[in-house]
């Protein structure tokens, strides 16, 4: 017979239990209620950094559910030790990381009982085989959330070891994915020069995605791709960057420095990273995204 986690009513009150399980990507709750999310992460995103944006997605769930006070004990299963070794290593303090323990937190002090336990993978066990199967059909659904903003945190820690460096630059190289990234940087050196300060905005413009209008669009979120600013032009973070009109201001000292070296504007996507990166970065910065 195959294991089984404990019985559900030993947590979230007979409704569920959740199971966490990242070895593609993917959050499965099941029980009597058998909600699940679904998130796509970006092609350079480590296993772990799936398995903790499981994580934090689980908990973001359950801190949105209305459950009364005295049902509030929820137990989240992962299969994944480096997840927990990660938590409860105060020395790591990645956003993720971070913003789970935060969550824990303000959960023990909403009176929820909250635990993250380990579960062995692969092991037949019922719900973790679920949300397996969950994440790889997560992996092929092209609808599905994609939770861009976590990915560069991975993007940077994977370039800084130098024992991933060959292999990530062959996938990097190969990969149908992330072109818009490749045009910033086509190798792993050309990333190594470059001092790159990532933020919220930076992550947008340097992976292309995020709430600007084309990637909406393409994930039904949007009833067209075009501007604000001509109507016409798809909003495409190329568009954003080298020639919309809602942050000509913000643009122009970033084109002035430019033209003063004796480039043309724009110019190729690996300067911006590279000889023109704080003056790129500042116009990244302030970018008031509202306005997209
Ligand atoms: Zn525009």
């Amino acid at each position: 017979m195959s294991p089984t986690l404990p019985s559900p009513q030993l947590h979230f009150a007979n409704l569920f239990q959740f199971v966490v399980d990242q070895e593609v990507n993917g959050l499965n709750l099941i029980g009597q209620l058998r909600p699940h999310r679904k998130f796509h992460l970006a092609d350079w995103c480590s296993n772990n950094q799936a398995e903790l944006l499981a994580i934090a997605e689980a908990l973001s769930w359950i801190s949105e559910q209305n459950i009364p006070e005295d049902a509030r004990k929820v137990t989240l299963w992962t299969d994944s030790q480096v997840s927990l070794d990660c938590l409860r290593n105060l020395k790591i303090r990645t956003q993720t990381v971070e913003w789970i323990r935060r969550t824990v937190w303000s959960l023990r002090n909403g009176n929820w009982r909250v635990a993250i336990r380990w579960v062995r993978a692969h092991d037949g066990t019922v719900g973790n085989e679920e949300a397996d199967r969950l994440a790889k059909e997560a992996a092929m659904d092209e609808e599905a959330e994609v939770s861009f903003h976590l990915a560069p945190l991975t993007f940077i820690s994977r370039m800084s070891s130098d024992a991933s460096q060959r292999e990530w630059n062959r996938e990097w190289n190969l990969s149908q994915k992330g072109r818009h990234t490749w045009n910033f940087y086509p190798s792993i050196s050309a990333r190594r020069k470059s001092e790159l300060q990532i933020s919220y905005k930076m992550t947008q413009a340097l992976t292309g995605h995020g709430r600007n209008k084309a990637s909406l669009f393409r994930f039904g979120q949007a009833e067209d791709p075009f501007c604000g600013c001509d109507g016409v032009t798809e909003q495409t973070w190329d568009h954003l960057i080298n020639g919309c009109q809602l942050f000509e201001q913000e643009r122009s000292r970033l084109i002035r420095k430019v033209m003063l070296t004796g480039e043309l504007w724009p110019p190729d996507a690996r300067m911006l990273v590279g000889r023109f990166l704080d003056p790129f970065s500042t116009f990244i910065n302030s970018m008031d995204l509202e306005l997209l």
